[in-house]
């Protein structure tokens, strides 16, 4: 096993990771970039190096600082976490080229399944049921003209290289469809650094359906289930459960089973998650391969019971996966929901600030993976995610209750969230009956988007603080010792709030 892993990441993931490796006896080194200096995974790894300056080119992605803090640090391991370089086949194989271990699958497979038409091919020769739609990438119309017109609009054009759902286009007759490829290619080339672009199917209203798999270096691969992900804004999760209310018993062991085919066609190792689309006639077509942890790995956690990180860090040290594809049980729902700093009603605008007050949910069936403490302050350089709540029930029922209630408990003040805004989505009758499409939000959205109790929600805030910061000690005489004033430290940010409810 790793004596030492150096974790080239941040937030909740990084403090996910760090927790795993002290369970397995691992000690941690974090690195940061100027503006998290005082973050939760700085404080909680043993030791953290400074690797650059805020925006994430000069920090996180800066694959130079982040090796030598390796070295210099005597790691034997890197975990990447997710976003930033976890999917970066160069920097894997610069990391082994260095001498030390990536925790995660081998290169080659990871730069296979990084381009969607190579894996396309790929599974589609391995007999993988894919999205109807182009073979190959091509940058003549006239091939996107014909692809339509055989497979019917609306079709979908798609960044190769793309990912977090950005690049893709929706399009619903032919004369739109010279421009959207234009426009795509440009988007590819901007976010993604490559002209690669694509056309499938847009298949109306599916729901995501992904499935974990695992697989070691002594031809063992398995799935631990599925995890259902149509919960989305602008094609990005925000709400995963498992099980999937969608598959019986034979549907899910013959998606389970493709899942298992598709890593063994890319020889990748590891764990790492296939994804899939599910139409309303309960077909399904792959989509791609995520070859790293995945967000909403805790609800596979928790109806399996199985540690995937700690699973994870053992694969890439060279072990066997302890059990077997029959060891596994799916045991109760688990639901996930992603607490993000940002404004729901303003288009899910990331949010800024400081946290001034937490208090974070729990009880029995929850859990709270999270990045933050009172006074960490939330910048503007990355993903906003906060923290990730997850419920445990015997049955879905009752993981949506617990949801529903910690959603309440659940109070992070001085940076807007979307803590109203998943209560919504819980509390809503579809959800409740199990009718998840990725379209769902953007079919409620008058149910979803109703904050009329925002007043309340400021006035609760107000209460918090007021007695958090209330005098605590009274002399004999009935004089305050102790006067601190809430309001000198809620500052500009009372005021704004303010001013947006009126
Ligand atoms: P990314 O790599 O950016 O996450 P994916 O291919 O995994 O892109 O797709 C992300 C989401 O976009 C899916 O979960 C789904 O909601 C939507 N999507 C992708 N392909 C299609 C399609 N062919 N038809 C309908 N929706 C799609």
């Amino acid at each position: 096993m790793f004596k030492k892993v150096l974790i080239a990441n941040r937030s909740e993931i990084a403090c996910r990771i760090i927790r795993a490796c002290r369970e397995l006896g691992i000690k941690t080194v974090a690195v940061y970039s100027e503006v998290d200096e005082k973050a939760l995974h700085v404080q909680l790894a043993d030791e953290a190096i400074l690797i650059g300056s805020a925006p994430a080119n000069e920090s996180y992605l800066n694959q130079d600082a982040i090796i030598k803090a390796a070295k210099d640090s005597g790691c034997d391991a890197i975990h990447p976490g997710y976003g930033f370089l976890s999917e970066k086949w160069e920097f894997n194989e610069r990391v082994r080229n260095e001498g030390l271990v990536f925790i995660g699958s081998e290169p080659e497979p990871m730069k296979l399944l990084g381009s969607k038409v190579q894996s396309r091919i790929t599974m589609i020769e391995a007999d993988v049921p894919v999205v109807p739609g182009m073979k190959s990438a091509s940058t003549d119309i006239e091939d996107f003209k014909k692809m339509a017109a055989e497979i019917g609009y609306p079709v979908l054009i798609k960044a190769s290289d793309g990912g977090g759902g950005k690049g893709m286009r929706v399009v619903y007759e032919e004369a739109e469809l010279a421009s959207s490829v234009e426009a795509a290619i440009r988007e590819s080339k901007s976010a993604f650094s490559s002209d690669v672009v694509f056309l499938e199917k847009y298949i109306e209203s599916p729901r995501h359906i992904e499935f974990q798999i695992a697989a070691d270096n002594f031809g063992n691969a398995l799935h631990l289930f599925e995890r259902e992900c149509s919960i989305q804004r602008r094609h990005q999760k925000i709400i995963e459960e498992s099980p999937s209310t969608a598959l019986d018993d034979k549907l899910r062991k013959k998606m389970g089973e493709t899942a298992v085919n598709v890593i063994k066609a890319a020889g990748y190792t590891n764990v790492g998650t296939v994804e899939f689309l599910l139409d309303d006639k309960k077909n399904y077509y792959f989509l791609e391969v995520n070859t790293r942890i995945q967000v909403e790995h805790p609800v596979t956690e928790m109806v399996t019971g199985i540690d995937l990180l700690k699973l994870q860090i053992r694969i890439a040290a060279g072990e066997k996966i302890p059990f077997t594809q029959d060891d596994l049980l799916q045991r109760g729902h688990s639901i996930e929901c992603r607490i993000y700093a940002e404004d729901a009603d303003s288009n899910f605008m990331p949010s800024s600030g400081k946290i001034h007050l937490l208090r974070e949910p729990k009880g029995n069936g929850v859990r709270y993976d999270s990045g933050i403490y009172e006074g960490t302050d939330i910048s503007i350089y990355y993903d906003p995610i906060l923290a990730k709540l997850i419920t445990w029930g015997a049955d879905r029922e009752e993981a949506i209750i617990r949801m529903i209630n910690a959603l309440k408990e659940n109070v992070i003040l001085g940076v807007k969230t979307s803590n109203r805004f998943m209560q919504n989505v819980l509390e809503h009758r579809d959800f409740k009956d199990g009718k998840t499409y990725t379209n769902f939000i953007d079919s409620h959205k008058e149910e979803l988007f109703k904050n009329d109790d925002d007043e309340l929600e400021l006035a609760k805030c107000a209460a918090a603080l007021f007695e958090k910061h209330k005098p605590r000690k009274i002399t004999f005489g009935g004089n305050e010792e102790s006067t601190s004033n809430p309001w000198a430290e809620v500052g500009a940010w009372e005021i704004a709030q303010k001013k947006e409810v009126r």
